[in-house]
Order: structure tokens, then C-alpha cells, then sequence
């Protein structure tokens, strides 16, 4: 099952799509991970994208759709996948339209997050990640069990840079921008949409998640 999950920054699509994979042995695809990892990791890929991520803009299409099916020839076809982040316009959505087609694959369910911004700006600042796993804590809402250390490995936890609150706001604007667009594409295609209320705790949010995508 090929599933999206759309919604603002902070709303919880990593939290939940990490989630959703282990329990239906999806591989989990986030664009933002596989951007920092090339990032961390000196690429020209990575050069290229980081000064669209640092102002909180998008990286252009055809990086984010070369670098998706460079990961989606690796897959075989059974593989489910959790999308998270990806897509983000119209052209990238006609794209991954067009690549699963090839692989006579087709997008199952759309999933809309939703939440106040207000609680999103909440999240996003107190989000911290560790940047060997890509664990992701929260020092309001989901504290690691050490102060500042991640529980599976015992790394420094960071707080990404383009969570500062300038970037966050322009982050918030740029998803408003483009996804009534994304949401009126997927309305039009044979996938269903469904929107799920992510205000609410981690475990509530995945049991609608998962009903909302029909794995119990
Ligand atoms: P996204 O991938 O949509 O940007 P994340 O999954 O990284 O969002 O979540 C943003 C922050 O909010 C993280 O610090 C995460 O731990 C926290 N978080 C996610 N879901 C919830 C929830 N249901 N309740 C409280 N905190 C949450
Ligand atoms: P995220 O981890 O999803 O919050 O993404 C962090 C940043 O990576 C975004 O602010 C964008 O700069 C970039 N990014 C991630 N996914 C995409 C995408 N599908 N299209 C364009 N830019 C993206």
C-alpha cells in the first residue's frame, strides 16, 4: 500500500509515519531526512538543498523527484510505502504519479494531519532529533528518559536549525501556499483522502491513522 501523509511542519507525519511503517512493514520515505542525511554526509545533492532549507523554502522539484526515485528503484514492488513530506506541489505529486505507474503501482490513501498553528509552533520548538538515528523528542511533550540524550543510542540530541521561530512562520506560510493545491489534485485521483485530527496523543493520533488507512 503506497500511503501519504500531508500536513503542516510540526503536525506529526515523522512521529506517526515511523509508526504506521513498523506496523505494516512499510518502508517510511521522508524527503526532509533524506535531505539532511545528504546533507550531514557533504553531498552535491545535499550542498544544493540547504540553502532552500535553512530559509524555509522548498527545494526545487526536480531534486526532491530525482532524489524519491532514486529511493523507489531500490524497493520492489510488494514494499509498502510511507510517504511523509513528499509531495509538496502539484509537479512533484504528478511525478510520483507517473513513477509508481511505471512500476504499475498507484498512491492508496491520502491522510490530511491537521492542528492549530498555534500547537505546531509549540511542537516545533521543543522538537529535538538525534542525528545518528533520527529518534525524534519533544521537551514539552515527549521527553527522552536523559535530559538532552537519545534514549536508543545515548547521542546529543539537536534542535534543527530551521526550527528557529522566523523560519518556522515562513515554513507554516509555504505549506498554506501550496497545499490546497495538493489536496484538490488528490481529491481528483482515485486515491482517498482522509483527514485526522493530530491535536490529540501520539497513540490516539496512529489508532486513527491506522483506521483511517484500514490496518488494524
Ligand atoms: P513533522 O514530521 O510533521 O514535522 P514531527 O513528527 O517531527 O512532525 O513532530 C513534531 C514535534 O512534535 C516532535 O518534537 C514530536 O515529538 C512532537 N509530537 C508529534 N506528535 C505529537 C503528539 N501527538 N503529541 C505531542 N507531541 C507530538
Ligand atoms: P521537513 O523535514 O519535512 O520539515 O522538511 C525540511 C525542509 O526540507 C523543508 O523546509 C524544505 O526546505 C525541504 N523539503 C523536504 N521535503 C521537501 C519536498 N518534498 N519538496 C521541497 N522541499 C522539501
Amino acid at each position: 500500500m503506497v500511503v501519504i501523509l500531508l500536513g503542516p511542519p510540526g503536525v506529526g507525519k515523522g512521529t506517526q509515519g515511523v509508526l504506521l511503517a513498523e506496523v505494516t512493514g512499510a518502508r517510511h520515505l521522508a524527503t526532509g531526512d533524506l535531505l539532511r542525511a545528504a546533507r550531514r554526509d557533504g553531498t552535491e545533492f545535499g550542498r544544493q538543498a540547504q540553502g532552500y532549507m535553512d530559509r524555509g523554502e522548498l527545494v526545487p522539484d526536480r531534486l526532491i523527484v530525482d532524489l524519491v526515485c532514486e529511493v523507489l528503484g531500490t524497493l520492489d514492488c510488494e514494499t509498502g510505502v510511507v510517504f511523509d513530506g513528499f509531495p509538496r506541489t502539484v509537479p512533484q505529486a504528478e511525478a510520483l504519479a507517473e513513477a509508481l505507474a511505471e512500476a504499475g503501482r498507484q498512491v492508496d490513501r491520502v491522510i490530511v494531519l491537521e492542528a492549530d498553528d498555534e500547537l505546531l509552533v509549540k511542537r516545533i520548538g521543543g522538537r529535538r532529533t538525534c542525528s545518528t538515528c533520527g529518534a525524534v523528542y519533544n521537551v514539552f511533550f515527549r521527553p527522552s528518559r536523559r535530559e538532552g540524550v537519545c534514549d536508543r543510542d545515548g547521542t546529543v540530541l539537536v534542535h534543527r536549525a530551521d526550527d528557529d521561530p522566523a523560519t518556522i512562520r515562513r515554513r507554516l506560510e509555504v505549506y498554506r501556499q501550496d497545499t490546497a493545491s495538493i489536496v484538490r489534485f488528490y481529491e481528483g485521483s482515485a486515491a482517498r483522502l482522509e483527514r485526522v485530527r493530530a491535536n490529540r496523543p501520539v497513540a490516539e493520533v496512529q489508532d486513527a491513522l491506522r483506521e483511517a488507512v484500514g490496518t488494524p
